[in-house]
């Protein structure tokens, strides 16, 4: 990657972390200097205290100077210790305000996109960064800890060293005098925090590429054990005894090639520290040898050789830390791109500003044709209907002739490669797909409700009118169930929210759907397999009130069960993404050689 390039996303990713937290860039600053002084503090009073000792033995100056060692002592400790609280706190605050940001994003980008594997998958690898380091953003607040504390820590070294450097580019008759010793010290410094760079990047880079590969593997047993834990589909589990195939196919996999590849990964990492440790101790050497010769040669106290000494080892861990976190670039930017790619990630859908207006409604698909993203066969073909305002339609077709995808399109969850849907005569691209949706109450063949108490499941809202949940309830045949629970209208559905919540059935949250349905109360039904999961009374009672449900309601209904469609006006047949016909019942059943007659046959002879 380009230095530019490098330099930009910092500067983004800076910028990001101030917009999300703005105290955590000055916590970080605070705190790290602070900590990072601290040691040069005990240095330059531990060499004062020894010079005292060894020369006049003031005890005034003594006194003096432990005293003001222990006061500063104490106060940067004090307060780097309140900082740290500080930035401890920040750093937590950073990581929900970028879960928050990633969920808002989730939240309002395509429903396509959210659904695509690739999409799955970099949300993975975020969640994996944040799970490691706290937060894909924090890692740039660790480096620029990093970075002040080794600035700091060369900076009041470079002050403490001062009068070394003065005697040493002084010049002198030896070698130890000379400004060459001086020089030949600097440049294997230099030489060695290049090498450290170097390494640091080139284990980085490796590191990067095996936590890829490591995270295709983790992936895998993130998904089982997520499994394993959700009672939900631990009967499955047990009944079919799939922990065998669970352990073969997820722990395994971890344990083998898995471990094979963190291996590797510790490897790598012991290998750069034992060779930053090596050059660090090398360049410690050349210190030594450097003061220890100028110190025999008289040219400073001893109190100055202590303080030399530490100063001097300070600049070592200072330009260690530096070179060492800046080569860690090729692991800490991929990782942060995690996040931006995700934040970045812009709707594609043509989004339209006009609002529907209101009274009839008329919807026409045109010649549409849709396929799912990353898939080749197409789900729905030239498809072309028109639902005139207040009629309701039937859909009937065997298993996966693209029934619930046309409802998806009229939902616009996902938009046609061909054709268009018109609402009113308008392509439905020119709508403000939020109003848009507005029009529709929609209970999917797989829907969900959620841990929420039982009237914000219906109402979707925190704010409900009591009596009208009520009534929905009712109309959905579960008010009675719901009357007999202690918290009523507050019972928590589920029990991933609250412990007392209520586990409910297929059949009665089937209702709830229903109700929340008709609570939304648009001028559009759409009923996905209804009464699938409901008893053959609670399903008629459903069919009894269907025309109530619907008053004077565009609708549209999906069923199985053909004997429940006679009631709408037209039936609509699906039969490998097309429709293949259309009309009443007593129309379709006389063609004796149609997709209808043969569904209705079947079923009267498995079901009579
Ligand atoms: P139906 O509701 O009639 O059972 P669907 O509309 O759900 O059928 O599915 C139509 C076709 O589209 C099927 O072949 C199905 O496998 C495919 N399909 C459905 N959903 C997806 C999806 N999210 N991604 C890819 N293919 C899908």
């Amino acid at each position: 990657m380009k230095a530019t390039t490098t330099l930009k996303k910092i500067g983004t990713g800076f910028r990001e972390i101030h917009r999300l937290e703005p105290q955590l860039i000055p916590l970080t600053v605070l705190s790290s200097s602070l900590k990072a002084a601290l040691p040069f503090v005990n240095l330059y009073f531990s060499s004062r205290i020894i010079d005292i000792l060894s020369t006049t033995r003031d005890r005034r100056a003594l006194i003096l100077s432990v005293a003001l060692a222990l006061s500063i002592n104490l106060f940067l400790f004090i307060s780097s210790r309140t900082l740290e609280n500080r930035y401890y706190m920040s750093r937590g605050l950073l990581y929900n305000k970028e879960r928050g940001e990633i969920i808002r994003k989730l939240y309002s980008m395509d429903y396509e996109k959210l659904e695509s594997p690739s999409f799955q998958n970099l949300l993975h690898k975020h969640q994996e960064a944040m799970d490691k380091t706290g937060s894909s953003l924090f890692r740039l607040s660790w480096m620029l800890s990093n970075w002040v504390s080794g600035g700091v820590m060369l900076i009041f070294s470079l002050v403490l060293l001062f009068p070394l450097l003065k005697i040493s580019f002084r010049g002198g008759e030896s070698f130890v005098e000379s400004p060459w010793f001086a020089i030949a010290l600097f440049a294997a410094i230099g030489i060695a925090v290049a090498i450290i760079l170097l390494i640091s990047r080139k284990i980085s880079r490796e590191w990067f590429r095996l936590s890829e590969q490591y995270m295709g593997i983790d992936k895998i047993y993130y998904y089982y054990t997520e499994l394993i834990s959700d009672y939900k589909t631990g009967k499955e589990i047990r009944t079919y005894q799939e922990q065998n195939l669970i352990e073969k196919d997820a722990t395994q996999l971890v344990l083998t090639d898995g471990i094979a590849i963190q291996k590797k990964i510790a490897a790598n990492s012991a290998k750069s520290s034992s060779l930053i440790a090596i050059i660090g101790a090398v360049i410690g050497f050349g210190i030594y040898l450097f003061i220890g010769l100028k110190g025999l040669a008289g040219l400073f106290s001893i109190g100055s050789l202590v303080c030399y000494t530490g100063s001097f080892m300070q600049v070592v861990q200072g330009v260690t830390a530096i070179a060492n976190t800046t080569g860690q670039m090729p692991q800490v930017i991929p990782t942060m791109d995690y996040y931006f790619d995700i934040i970045h990630t812009e709707p594609t859908k043509q989004i339209g500003t006009l609002l529907p207006q209101e009274g009839p409604i008329t919807i026409e698909f045109k010649n549409v044709s849709f396929r799912y993203p990353e898939s080749e066969n197409y789900a729905l073909k030239s498809f072309s209907i028109k639902l005139e305002n207040g009629e309701q339609l039937a859909v009937v077709g065997r298993n996966g002739s693209g029934k619930t995808t046309f409802i998806k399109l009229l939902c616009r969850l996902y938009d046609p490669q061909e054709g268009e849907i018109l609402l009113n005569g308008v392509n439905i691209r020119n709508y403000d797909e939020k109003a848009y949706q507005k029009l529709f109450s929609v209970v999917f063949q797989d829907f969900s409700m959620f841990s929420f108490p039982l009237a914000e499941n219906i109402s979707v809202a925190e704010d409900y009118e009591e009596k009208r949940v009520w009534s929905c309830l009712e109309e959905a045949g579960i008010a009675d169930d719901v009357r007999k629970m202690e918290q009523q209208l507050g019972t928590y559905l589920y029990k991933d929210v609250e412990e007392t919540g209520v586990e409910i059935s297929g059949g009665e949250a089937q209702k709830l759907a229903l109700a929340r349905a008709l609570y939304k109360n648009a001028p559009f039904i759409v009923l996905d397999e209804p009464t699938a999961a409901l008893d053959p009374i609670a399903e008629y009672e459903i069919y009894s009130k269907f025309n109530h449900f619907v008053g004077d309601k565009t609708a549209i209904y999906i069923s199985h069960r053909l004997s429940s469609c006679r009631f709408c006006k037209h039936i609509a047949v699906f039969r490998q993404g097309e429709l293949v016909q259309l009309g009443t019942h007593e129309e379709l059943i006389q063609h004796q050689d149609g997709a209808y007659y043969e569904l209705w046959n079947a079923q009267a002879q498995y079901y009579c």
